[in-house]
């Protein structure tokens, strides 16, 4: 698109990385079920391997349908380049690599969504890296868990399951002084409501998954690179400031400049890890993201009412939800998320974990479902499900307490919603 004029938010989810199919004119972003490539010549090809030019060469690096995606994110997010990927969790993966190395440590807020507290806890383990998970509202905590191994700082914008909202500002500074990127998963929270760069982010990562897509069809997840943080200040981030043995001795930093990150994750990670998004799914990814912006305001707009019915209502001993007035995030939240703070909370029931199940089961437009960011409204037990391979200590850390529920309030008429609520909590509390 031309540089003349900033477009704004609306324009760039429409627009933002395509353009008619050169080939054929078609105007929507076709969907380039390839696996391979024809180069040119032999130079052409050997121009490609090397990276002395960028065109396609597999799919398990780059299709041209999911370059598309990666683009339009990247520019939603304000950053330099994006990877996609198969998942979620696999961005989270794919974000860390270039960054670690057996030994190395990365310092994560204890709210997070619960399969990534896994992934930290234990899985990680398996690369020799680990966790440190630490309350990022205390930012002395954070500090003093930073040490000489740590390679990066990870929270969520609008963490989960809680919808408690981040300080992204106050870890950048902190990351900043420790010369250590901070990775933010915006997946709750999309470039709609939080653009984590502006707030200092280094990385961002998505569940493609969820809202970006928005009507649950796809599993597919993003990595995006401010392209600001300079990997070879420090020495501690030798895969992307020095020869890498991988890529026959190419040093990333100093080759790439602010794309060193993402030419990485493509000629590196995907190339060796193999996490590759399919072009059928960047094309439902890239139809969802279409509406984002419309869709985040229904969101926040259905939560905000369903929040404030729920809060008043006897059976519910309290509501997480950052948007109340009640909040102790709410302050926060108007100044960091003017625009709402999404659709995803907890709510206590006084009855208890049995009372949960009950409301679980008894709900009709409510799908009972391990997921979020879909259109339909949905709802789940994070103690029993999500959440259930934790301690009852990490539970309650990460805001998943037995007597807890999380909803994800999808587009629907929000006094339907609340009418459902009503005789489900009826029926569950007697
Ligand atoms: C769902 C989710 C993930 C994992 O994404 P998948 O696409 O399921 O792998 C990570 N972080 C958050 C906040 C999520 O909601």
């Amino acid at each position: 698109m031309s540089e003349k004029r900033e477009y704004g938010f609306e324009t760039l989810q429409i627009h933002a990385g395509a353009r008619p199919d050169p080939a054929t004119g078609a105007r929507q972003t076709p969907i380039y079920q390839t696996t391979a490539y024809v180069f040119r010549d032999a130079d052409h090809a050997a121009a490609l391997f090397n990276l002395q030019e960028v065109g396609y060469i597999y799919s398990r690096l780059t299709n041209p349908t999911v370059a598309v995606l990666q683009e339009r994110i990247a520019t939603m997010e304000g950053g330099a380049g994006a990877v996609c990927c198969s998942s979620g969790h696999a961005a989270q993966i794919l974000a860390l690599f270039p960054l670690m190395q057996p030994g190395c440590n990365l310092v994560a807020s204890t709210r997070l969504y619960g399969g990534t507290v896994q992934q930290f806890t234990n899985t990680i383990r398996k690369f020799g890296w680990s966790a440190k998970f630490v309350d990022t509202d205390d930012l002395d905590a954070v500090k003093a868990a930073i040490d000489d191994n740590t390679r990066a700082i990870f929270c969520e914008s609008i963490a989960n399951p809680g919808g408690y909202v981040t300080d992204i500002r106050s870890l950048a500074d902190i990351a900043d002084e420790a010369g250590l990127p901070l990775i933010v998963d915006n997946t709750s929270a999309t470039p709609y409501l939080c653009r984590p760069i502006e707030h200092g982010a280094t990385l961002v990562v998505h569940s493609v998954t969820k809202y970006l897509t928005g009507n649950g069809t796809v599993t597919g997840g993003a990595i995006v690179d401010s392209g600001k943080f300079d990997w070879a200040a420090s020495g501690k981030f030798p895969s992307l400031s020095e020869p890498e043995p991988a890529y026959h001795g190419l040093k990333f930093a100093e080759t790439f400049g602010p794309l060193a990150f993402t030419f990485y994750g493509i000629a590196i990670g995907l190339r060796d890890l193999g996490m590759t998004m399919n072009p059928q799914g960047a094309h439902y990814s890239l139809m969802g993201i279409e509406t984002l912006s419309l869709r985040m305001q229904r969101h926040v707009e259905n939560a905000e009412k369903v929040a404030a019915w729920l809060e008043a209502d006897d059976r519910v001993e309290y509501v997480t939800y950052a948007g109340l007035p009640s909040s102790p995030y709410y302050e926060r939240a108007k100044r960091h998320y003017p625009k709402g703070t999404g659709g995803l909370f907890t709510f206590a029931v006084k009855g208890g974990y049995d009372a949960c199940v009950k409301l679980v089961n008894s709900l009709e437009i409510f799908s009972h479902v391990a997921n979020l960011g879909d259109t339909r409204s949905l709802i789940i037990h994070s103690a029993s499900t999500t959440h259930r391979q934790l301690t009852e200590a990490q539970q309650e850390a990460a805001g998943a307490g037995p007597n807890l529920v999380r909803v994800s309030i999808g587009t629907e008429d929000a006094d339907d919603l609340i009418a459902d609520l009503d005789q489900a909590l009826t029926t569950a509390c007697g």
